[in-house]
């Protein structure tokens, strides 16, 4: 390994400038030369390339966002461009590829790896916590955080005017950041992306809480799949049940800011074992956090979306909040 180039890929997670940091300067510390690639996998094939040194990832630990920036890039999903993307590292010489990114540009990694032997590593960057075989990925700390603490402002509201909110969290497909934003704020229901809403357990458990004296009711929603689906729970919850509420979504600012202190230590140890494995020859592989330390998986352990949370966890839900 003479040189070696990295990307960020899909959706950007607090932490994303911390793996970068890591992987610029523990390749530098190694005697590697490091390629940053701006804008993901549609950089890698306009070779928006950036040879990047020391001080070009100085001062960024705290920064949210990625440096580098990121993308999503139809073209890679066809072998073509995948061709394409092999031949361009090629070209440069590039002997391997470090991928901070989501499952999807996971599953990228790997094709490159299936078709044309490219070494490559992930890197779970993603505030969705959903790449399988990892506890944790850079960025879901952060963004939880994030929303947590815009619950506890509202609850503040609620409880002021004896109102339920429904509150909408990121998650298309995953129902990690609801899950912990429930628990995390005491919410009386939580309504994850693979569920059909159930309205008559949603207003039976918050009648329940009025008649016993609660003063505030939050809903939290995942997004989902289908857009606008808080907006027809708050209108169902209105037309059929009578129980009117407030709808706040908090959308992407769960992805900016500056990442938390676990987020930061993950991808900088994330950063760094990336490096250190491709040096090793060990590829494709993914970087993973679990048991409490930071270590490597087969990449293709890491392919596939966590899958839903376990019944333990939403048994603790309907405990905690009777
Ligand atoms: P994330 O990595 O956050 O899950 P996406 O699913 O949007 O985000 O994937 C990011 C990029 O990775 C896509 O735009 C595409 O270029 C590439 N990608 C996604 N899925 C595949 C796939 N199955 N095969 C090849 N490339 C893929």
């Amino acid at each position: 390994m003479k040189k070696i180039a990295l990307l960020c890929s899909g959706g950007d997670s607090p932490g994303m400038n911390c793996a970068v940091r890591a992987i610029v300067r523990t390749a530098i510390g190694k005697n590697l030369e490091p390629i940053g690639i701006r804008r993901g996998y549609a950089g890698l094939l306009e070779e928006n390339f950036w040879p990047m040194e020391i001080s070009s990832v100085g001062n960024i630990l705290q920064q949210g966002g990625t440096i580098l920036q990121s993308s999503r890039c139809p073209e890679f999903k066809e072998k073509a461009g995948r061709k394409k993307a092999a031949d361009i590292l090629k070209k440069h010489s590039i002997d391997g590829l470090v991928v901070i990114g989501g499952d999807g540009s996971f599953n990228g990694a790997w094709a490159l790896w299936e078709e044309h032997k490219i070494p490559v590593i992930g890197v779970p960057g993603t505030i969705d916590n959903d790449i399988d075989n990892t506890d944790y990925t850079i960025g879901f700390d952060t963004a939880v955080q994030t929303a947590v603490e815009a619950v506890d402002k509202i609850r503040d509201t609620a409880s002021s005017h004896e109102r339920t909110f429904i509150i909408e969290v990121m998650g298309r497909n995953s129902s990690a950041i609801a899950m912990h934003v429930g628990i995390c704020t005491g919410a009386e229901n939580i309504v994850f992306p693979a569920d059909e809403v159930d309205y008559e357990q949603i207003v039976g458990d918050i009648k329940r809480g009025v008649a016993r004296g609660k003063n505030s009711s939050i809903i939290i929603c995942a997004e989902g799949k289908i857009s606008g689906r808080s907006y027809e729970l708050q209108s169902t919850l209105s037309k059929k049940y009578g129980l009117d509420s407030r709808l706040c979504i908090l959308g992407h600012v769960q992805r900016g800011g500056s990442p938390s202190a676990i987020d930061r230590f993950l991808a900088s140890s994330m950063g760094y074992q990336s490096v250190l494995s491709l040096i090793e020859g060990n590829y494709p592989l993914a970087t993973v956090f679990n048991e409490g330390v930071v270590t490597t998986r087969p990449l293709s352990d890491c392919l596939k979306n966590k899958g839903e949370y376990l019944p333990h966890y939403i048994d603790l839900v309907k405990a905690l909040s009777i």
